[in-house]
């Protein structure tokens, strides 16, 4: 069995190459009888409405949801992300299809457009419990979605303070915050439901393998073997 990666639209190569990285080989689905021969899924990020049209032109949306609701293994990365949220808000929603499963409410386009776009270091407690490395994450954000809520089976593996997203300054860098104050609002950016796995940020962009390996290790016959690799993040 393989890691499949979702190859509609969107940065499916970047995760095939990830995987490559960590000696797994990645395989693209583009038809239901693909889901098949595939253990797990991530979905990757893209544009979610033309995703979701491309789904429906395959006849993936009932496959996909089997998949979920079977308890395999899913990530959805950004435009994945909003895929997998049972609800969906934000402009240009439309009503398009979701796959759901993952208790939540996602706002599509949360940190702006293209221009808004930015990258920050992100603490991530939990993946560097299990994967090692710097306590924080070169994240990259990409016209990006939020998670607005979740329900009580969700756990939430990293969040930003509202005021540090209001302080992203011209280097497209969140400034450090002081220590937030208990009642300080904040968005999340990352969680885990069971076997569903989402980011609202491109993990695939980066050369930092732990939120691959830390997926991967929720893969039964992959699972604890995986090793992270954390090189120098490409920031140019
Ligand atoms: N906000 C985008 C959407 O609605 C997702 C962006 C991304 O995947 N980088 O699809």
């Amino acid at each position: 069995m393989v890691v499949g990666v979702l190859a509609l639209q969107g940065s499916f190569n970047e995760h095939i190459a990830a995987l490559k990285r960590l000696g797994v080989k990645g395989v693209e689905v583009r038809k239901p009888e693909q889901l098949q021969n595939v253990s797990s899924l991530i979905i990757p990020g893209g544009e979610s409405t033309t995703m979701a049209k491309l789904a429906e032109l395959h006849n993936l949306f009932p496959a996909l949801r089997e998949f979920v609701q079977l308890g395999k293994p899913v990530w959805g990365t950004c435009a994945g992300l909003i895929f997998l949220a049972n609800k969906a808000t934000g402009q240009k929603t439309g009503g398009q299809e979701l796959i759901g499963g993952l208790d939540c409410t996602v706002h599509r386009n949360f940190f702006g457009s293209q221009i808004q776009s930015f990258e920050t270091e992100l603490p991530i407690p939990q993946i560097v419990a299990k994967e090692g490395g710097p306590p924080s994450f070169r994240a990259v954000f990409i016209r990006a979605p939020a998670i607005l809520d979740v329900g009580p089976d969700v756990e939430v593996l990293a969040d930003i303070p509202l005021s540090a997203v209001e302080n992203i300054n011209s280097n497209n860098a969140i400034q450090k915050e002081e220590e937030s104050s208990e009642s300080e609002k904040k968005v999340i950016v990352a969680v885990k439901q069971g076997n569903l796995l989402a980011t609202a940020f491109h993990p695939e962009l980066t050369a930092d393998t732990r939120w691959h390996s830390y997926f991967l290790k929720m893969v039964p016959e992959i699972g604890e073997g995986t090793s992270a690799i954390i090189s120098t993040p490409t920031t140019d």
